[in-house]
């Protein structure tokens, strides 16, 4: 007869509750991960096994169930332990769960060779190991994997327990290891030889892969810590009032023994009436000193917030708002870390994250959220605080983007209160743990929710007086930038006027020069024939004053190009060196009549640059006119090049050649350095300017620079002055720069 005994009934039954709790996980959650589905693997080879079980121990009709029973519950036994490992690694979030499994797969796979004694290998194993029982072998393989991974999954989980510092997370972790030595101690006993600790192991195995199955599913579990103060203070307290009672029957023992029986009955009534008056004080009086020592002392909120609410009325300073809530969240709750987020919307929608520390130590610096960061949008519709822990397990929070769940992981807080105005999240309160690491209570949260609540005005007004500090000061900025505006613009419009006067001045000089030659001529026609030699002269009067006109024509025509972008340059490759040669030839001359010394070093290796050759001659030649004009007689013109590389960002740097003209002449001002390459600009008043392209401080009609600017903006360089001020008595010189890009490109290495 197939018999249902006891063994059969307790393997079945944990094999419906193995059922039961698929049918729940299926119910719950989708087996869309990685963990949910190798958890409902493992429920699967569960049932296989205590069904495999549960055949091996009926006895009667059919002969070969129990056998076949055995061979199943000792190969889904086998794979088991492997699978509570990789779902440790995973529940934990460790790398090492693929290599788990594999480790795993290959242990299963030599089993099974050992156990169908393939190659003789299970014989040979035994003969050398001298073991005597046939299937020593295949257990002894058995057990020490279900040893090592079983061990493993629990130091795992252990050594996340002491990692990791966050109190709901550690009584998350908390219950995997009860379910973890649960399941261990469970599959231990199942393997002893006696029949009835085989059966308890079952049950004990299935209650630790249940508290898994609930850990899985529920994401509030209950503290286990303060369940266990709970306990502790409930024993304690059963404790004190049992004490009460044993000293009332002692003294009704002694009053029994001693008293005549008259009396006894009164000593006992008076006894019973005196225990009935003290039980409830005395019991009260246990309860709020286990309490105090327990589970930590209580605190009175409401006196807390009302004294908080009186002192933030008049703050409108956000620092002190800040140091003032978490003075009084610090006092009331014994939080030790804090901090204030300011979040403000821009227009596209992402919230700017500002940290404002509080509390203890807060270095992490503000950060930009996602218009639709879920984080954010539970706190601003829950109204409730949000734990880190929620953050970290509940589905919709995971979805955040990685960047704020990292950010969120290094600001290492535990509960972000929302502050809301009206219907718009501003702040949030963010809190690290309590003393002792203490989770917070349904209590704290409502504490710190009518907190935020107040907190909620005064933070508005703050951030209103900030605002318009901010505005103040920037508004101060905008000032000075007006006020230095203004001065330039008054330099430049001078200088457009004084351009009138110039030009004019610049003008007239050649043609009067050219109108006196004619009337030279003229005299000298009609008073006698002019000699050869006075005729040459005159010639070469009339010609250099058409050049000097022609010069000045030629740079306003040079000008207006500029202006309307239409300069244009005839690019080839050639080297600046040559550029070079070309200006000392042209100022030979001037330099030798002003008796001042010019070099040109480190020209030669620099890189060519894409130019035109004629407007690079012209822009250099206009630098080095300048300062021959404005370096005393006797000075220094120098000039030297070097190369320069910049990264662009893409591995590919870019070349420059930098060239410097320095002089030893008069220098240029601060305010100047700029302006000098406006058009028409020069500094100090015209009058005082002499005509002369090589005069000492010689001044033309102040377009000089304002074409070397254009020219060398075309060719996509840049041109400016270093000088530490005008001064003509000690003559600090100026330092032209002038920067081009070179034609070749670097690949960094
Ligand atoms: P300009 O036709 O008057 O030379 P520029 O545009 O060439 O006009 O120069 C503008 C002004 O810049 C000059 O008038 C002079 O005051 C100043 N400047 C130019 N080069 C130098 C220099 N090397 N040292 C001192 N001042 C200079």
């Amino acid at each position: 007869m197939l018999g249902f005994q006891t063994p059969v009934i307790v393997f079945g039954g944990t094999a419906i509750v193995y059922l039961v709790i698929i049918l729940l996980t299926l119910r719950k959650r989708r087996f869309g991960s990685w963990l949910n589905g190798l958890f409902f693997l493992y429920l699967v080879i569960s049932i296989v096994w205590v069904t495999g079980k549960a055949m091996g121990v009926t006895e009667g009709l059919v002969p070969l169930v129990p056998l076949y029973g055995i061979l199943i519950a000792r190969n889904a036994f086998a794979i088991l332990p492997i699978l509570l490992a990789v779902l440790t690694f995973l529940f934990f979030e460790r790398k090492g769960a693929q290599n788990a499994g594999v480790l795993g797969a290959i242990c299963v796979l030599v089993i099974a060779i050992v156990d169908s004694n393939l190659f003789n290998l299970q014989n040979l194993l035994q003969a050398s190991l001298r073991l005597r029982a046939p299937g020593q072998v295949v257990f002894g393989l058995v057990f020490l994997e279900w040893a090592g991974f079983t061990g493993g999954a629990l130091v795992l989980a252990v050594m996340d327990y002491v990692r990791i510092q966050r109190p709901l997370h550690r009584n998350r972790i908390l219950y995997w290891v009860t379910a973890t030595l649960l399941i261990g101690l469970g599959e231990g006993l199942t393997m002893l030889p006696d029949a009835w600790l085989t059966q308890v192991g079952a049950v004990v195995r299935m209650s630790g892969v249940g508290l898994i199955a609930y850990v899985m599913l529920t994401y509030y579990l209950p503290s286990v810590r303060a369940a266990t103060r709970r306990f502790i203070s409930l024993g304690l307290i059963t404790l004190v009032t049992a004490g009460l009672f044993l000293g009332s029957f002692v003294v009704l023992q002694w009053a029994i023994a001693s008293l005549p029986s008259g009396y006894v009955v009164v000593g006992a009534v008076i006894v019973s009436v005196l225990v009935s008056i003290v039980f409830q004080p005395v019991r009260s009086a246990a309860a709020r000193l286990v309490d105090r020592f327990v589970i930590g002392g209580s605190y009175d909120p409401a006196h807390a917030l009302r004294e908080y609410s009186a002192a933030i009325t008049s703050i409108l300073d956000l620092d002190t708002l800040v140091t003032m809530s978490m003075g009084t969240i610090s006092e009331t709750l014994e939080v030790r870390r804090g901090a204030l987020l300011l979040t403000t919307e821009h227009d596209d929608g992402h919230v700017d994250v500002r940290v404002i520390p509080g509390m203890g130590e807060v270095s992490i610096r503000s950060a930009e959220f996602d218009p639709h960061s879920p984080v954010l949008s539970h706190l601003q519709q829950a109204r409730q605080p949000l734990s880190q822990y929620e953050i970290d397990v509940l589905p919709e929070l995971r979805l955040a983007p990685l960047s704020e769940r990292a950010w969120l992981e290094q600001l290492n807080m535990e509960l972000y209160v929302p502050i809301r105005h009206q219907t718009l999240l501003v702040g949030i309160l963010a809190l690290g743990s309590k003393a002792g690491d203490a989770p917070y209570t349904v209590q704290d949260h409502d504490v710190l929710s009518t907190l935020a609540d107040q907190t909620a005005v005064a933070l508005q007004n703050a951030r209103l007086v900030s605002d318009l500090k901010k505005l103040n000061a920037e508004m101060v900025v905008l000032n000075e930038e007006l006020k230095h505006m203004n001065r330039r613009l008054e330099k430049l419009d001078a200088a457009k006027t004084h351009f009138i006067q110039i030009a004019s001045h610049e003008l007239r000089t050649p043609l009067t020069q050219v109108r006196g030659y004619a009337d030279i001529m003229a005299d000298a026609v009609k008073s006698e024939r002019p000699t050869p030699a006075q005729v040459a002269q005159i010639s070469q009067g009339i010609s250099r004053a058409t050049i000097r006109l022609e010069e000045i024509i030629s740079a306003m025509l040079d000008v207006s190009e500029i202006d309307t972008e239409a300069l244009s340059l005839y690019r080839t490759p050639l080297s600046l060196m040559s550029v070079m040669r070309m200006v000392t030839e042209t100022h030979q001359n001037a330099i030798k009549q002003r008796k001042q010394t010019f070099t040109v070093e480190s020209m030669d290796d620099l890189p060519n640059v894409q130019g035109d050759s004629q407007r690079l001659f012209q822009a250099f030649s206009n630098i080095v006119g300048n300062c021959i004009k404005f370096t005393p007689d006797g000075g220094s013109i120098r000039i030297s090049g070097r190369r320069l590389t910049e990264p662009s960002g893409d591995g590919v740097s870019t070349e420059y050649v930098q060239v410097l003209i320095a002089d030893t002449g008069i220098g240029i001002d601060l305010d100047d350095r700029e302006l000098i390459f406006e058009k028409f600009y020069r500094v100090g008043s015209p009058d005082l300017h002499s005509t002369g392209s090589v005069k000492f401080k010689g001044a033309g009609p102040g377009l000089g620079l304002a074409i070397v600017r254009g020219i060398i903006q075309a060719h996509g360089g840049k041109v400016w002055v270093e000088s530490t001020g005008h001064d003509e008595i000690n003559f600090p010189g100026s330092i032209f720069h002038v920067l081009l890009p070179a034609t070749t490109k670097v690949v960094e290495s």
